[in-house]
């Protein structure tokens, strides 16, 4: 086990968040005296006799038994990862839809049912509403934060809460006491995909959030180089779905647990830059007369200025923002203009990245579920990355004057 301070002890205050990034979940001396994890490129693990592998089953003996169940450097990850997010246990998984999925298939059976925010990850709904339904499972979509929609929604079948926070790309941020609130109150499970926000900038387990998930293809490793995904919940509630990803064995690669470990060092500096990035674009583009309206959690403009500053440290590097009088073609010329930024989906690398939501993740709706979800012709999203502040702000500028 680690003999480096995690965020579980007595002595949790005291503990920086990068100290907590660069040493938690690492043992102090490793494989070879070598500063950094190695990759274990091992699809098996050998007993040295036969009484070993009694007593590696009789015993529960912390070792790896096939690549399926676990890899040793995944294992340093998962105990960062958790240390990061204040949690006892983090489980992960290739990717942040496979830790999802990964979620609803443990979980739940014909006949129970989800009630979500709708301002859910496009794929998230897709796999609730269209794949869990084959098997019974009934999905509730309710209007992101209305609670009391959320509450009469809630039945004896009821087995999970759903929501992100903030939302992708409208940026609502959730009240997580009031969620947590109705967990309790109805005796159901809570899930809060923090993604966006990160355990930088969101701590949902201190609100009483069952399960925060992340994609930690976006913050997590941070370098656009990678995906993978990650559950953090108590010791007990991962352990079921550490057996379930087993079976199914959503894993990840050892060469991509690697990644992620290399990103995570410095996860706090880069999200330092991500807010300031972030504030200062949404500040810009809110000054701009080309502009109609943008959302930031960090700008008072938006609705839930006041809950965000409650409960988040900083607001991230995503930001939506809706040109004024402009049409798809007006607007996909200004993504068309920008220097910096590049073209695409996802977010939370070192490179900014830019889209039109109509062209990128919502090309195969109709213009009515379009608009059902709130997505705009005149939509841009951009996902700051770590470059200078003024660089991007400049950039912008040009291209929104062209
Ligand atoms: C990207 C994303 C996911 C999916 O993660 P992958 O690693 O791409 O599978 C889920 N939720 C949110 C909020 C995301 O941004």
């Amino acid at each position: 086990m680690s003999s480096t301070p995690d965020s579980s002890g007595s002595d949790r205050p005291t503990i920086g968040f990068s100290t907590l990034a660069v040493h938690g979940g690492e043992d102090r001396q490793k494989y070879a005296n070598a500063i950094t994890d190695p990759i274990f490129c091992a699809a098996t693990y050998t007993f040295e006799n036969t009484q070993a592998a009694i007593d590696f089953v009789a015993k529960k003996l912390p070792r790896e038994e096939y690549g399926r169940y676990g890899n040793p450097s995944e294992k340093v990850a998962e105990r960062k990862l958790a240390a990061l997010e204040g949690g006892e246990a983090a489980l992960l998984y290739s990717t942040g839809m496979s830790a999802l999925a990964g979620l609803f298939l443990a979980k739940l059976q014909a006949g129970d049912e989800i009630v979500m925010f709708d301002q859910c990850y496009h794929r998230t709904r897709e796999f609730c509403q269209k794949h869990l339904a084959k098997f019974g499972v009934v999905t509730h979509l309710i209007p992101t934060c209305d609670y009391s929609a959320m509450e009469a929604a809630i039945n004896p079948r009821t087995r999970l809460l759903l929501s992100e926070s903030p939302t992708n790309p409208h940026l609502s941020v959730v009240d997580l006491e009031q969620f947590v609130a109705l967990g309790k109150k109805y005796g159901v499970e809570t899930v809060i995909d923090a993604t966006l926000a990160t355990p930088y900038n969101l701590r949902p387990l201190e609100y009483g959030v069952d399960y925060v998930v992340h994609s930690c293809t976006k913050y997590l490793s941070g370098h656009n180089d990678m995906l993978g995904g990650v559950i953090i919940s108590t010791a007990e509630k991962i352990e079921p779905l550490r057996k379930f990803r087993g079976v199914i064995g959503m894993i990840n690669g050892p060469h991509n647990i690697y990644l992620l470990l290399r990103g995570l060092k410095t996860f706090e500096l880069r999200m330092r830059r991500h807010n300031e990035n972030g504030q200062a674009v949404a500040e810009f583009l809110a000054g701009h007369p080309r502009v109609e309206k943008v959302l930031y959690p960090g700008l008072p403009s938006h609705p839930h200025h006041q809950i965000a500053r409650k409960t988040m440290r900083g607001y991230g590097g995503l930001v939506t923002f809706y040109l004024k009088d402009a049409d798809a073609q007006q607007t996909a010329a200004v993504v068309d203009a920008v220097r910096i930024p590049r073209i695409g989906p996802s977010l939370g690398g070192a490179e900014s990245l830019i889209e039109q939501p109509i062209v990128m993740s919502y090309h195969d709706f109709t213009p009515e579920q379009r608009r059902a979800v709130g997505i705009a012709d005149n939509m841009i999203r951009i996902a700051c990355g770590i470059e200078n502040p003024e660089d991007l702000v400049a950039d912008l500028r040009q291209a929104l004057e062209r």
